[in-house]
């Protein structure tokens, strides 16, 4: 078996209500590179790059592809060090990363549909067979109207069946930012899980001040309190905090997880198989957390795609640590408008009582519609 072709899709479709974070960036699109790779004896493989999508074509359609066809798709660690030694003098993180994060997803992909078993099954086996997962949601969208509608939307995930969900924070207040936290907390009461995400809008002593008053209504984790290249910064606010840190989704290969994990600047680190690397590398991450203490919870923001990876990745990661009732690492799950995660198979992936099947066709267990494909691919 050999490696045919690549090629990307850059799918783009508009969001109805645009929605920001702390960053302030209003999504007004849903974006996405899906890569294709087809073999010589036609089994086609999936993969999905994070990020800014026409970039991601790019490196692979100039640096990645023409490497890789004609090589058996089966060596999906020789091929994933011969692309990044290609590339670390140019990009040892960031989009290049998530360049090859797409080809190794699609490498899975191949070598599971090849020996007709799931993807989970080609990295060690499944420790579980669904998982728990949390609604990313409650972003600003009405700004007159930024607490009622956090408690509304997540109002609406618990009635779907969801038991955790997770929040925008950053509204340059720490009186606002508690309220709003607040009215949701006693909104979905004392027994549904509750994260907050500040998308790194805060210097460090507001991160601890803040913290602290979220300690008070049973947060379970702070992400993204602080910018992430302050590693110093992770130390002392996860130091000063009970709650959990969580950080990570903008970090890339073992290297870029190495003095975080080495430091336990972080409590829980949260790599994107389609952003820090792929399947192969996105193992290694988590390998290394677990040897240093630190959780490994997955980023996840993309298509079905990137969300079936996530799901195999997530089967295949032990307890930390096990235990009889076990504190599993959980899915997210991103509940905004996204057509890519909804329409884009034939048989979306959903969740029910707020648990996820792990797909348990060969490959990534997805179908792909192409007819979705060509409605949204981007010229
Ligand atoms: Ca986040």
């Amino acid at each position: 078996m050999r490696i045919k072709s690549v090629r990307c899709h850059v799918l783009s479709a508009p969001v109805e209500r645009p929605f920001t974070s702390s960053r302030g960036w209003l999504y007004k699109t849903r974006n996405t590179c899906l890569v294709e790779i087809e073999t010589d004896d036609g089994i086609v493989g999936w993969g999905e790059c994070y990020g800014p999508s026409a970039v991601a074509k790019a490196f692979i359609d100039t640096q990645f592809a023409a490497q890789i066809v004609g090589r058996d798709p089966c060596d999906i660690e020789v091929i994933w060090e011969h692309l990044y030694n290609r590339i670390k003098d140019y990009g040892p993180s960031g989009m290049a990363i998530a360049a090859i994060s797409g080809i190794d997803i699609a490498l899975h992909d191949i070598v599971g549909k090849a020996c007709g078993l799931p993807v989970h099954k080609l990295i060690g086996g499944a420790f579980r067979s669904d998982v728990e997962c949390y609604a990313t949601g409650l972003y600003f969208i009405d700004m007159d109207r930024v607490v009622e509608e956090a408690v509304e939307e997540a109002e609406e995930f618990v009635s779907q069946g969801f038991r955790a969900v997770k929040m925008k924070i950053g509204l340059g207040s720490l009186k606002a930012d508690f309220e709003r936290v607040k009215a949701v907390r006693d909104a979905v009461g004392p027994d549904v899980k509750l994260m907050v995400d500040a998308n790194h809008a805060f210097p460090v002593p507001i991160a601890i001040r803040l913290g602290r008053m979220l300690e008070s209504i049973d947060i379970d984790w702070f992400e993204e309190p602080i910018s992430p290249e302050d590693i110093d910064g992770y130390v002392e606010v996860s130091r000063a905090l009970d709650m959990a840190v969580a950080g990570g989704e903008n970090g890339f290969t073992r290297w870029g997880f190495r003095d975080i994990v080495a430091r336990k600047a972080m409590d829980i680190v949260q790599p994107d198989v389609c952003a820090a690397g792929g399947l192969s590398e996105c193992r290694k991450i988590a390998t290394l957390a677990i040897a240093h203490g630190v959780e490994c919870v997955p980023h996840a923001w993309g298509s079905v795609v990137g969300v079936a990876a996530t799901l195999h990745f997530l089967a295949a990661l032990p307890d930390q640590p096990p235990a009889f009732r076990p504190y599993s690492p959980m899915l997210e799950f991103e509940q905004c408008e996204n057509p890519f995660r909804d329409d884009l198979s034939p048989e979306p992936i959903v969740q029910k009582n707020g648990r996820v099947a792990i797909p348990t066709g060969p490959g990534l267990g997805i179908e792909i519609d192409r007819a979705v494909i060509e409605k949204y691919r981007v010229a």
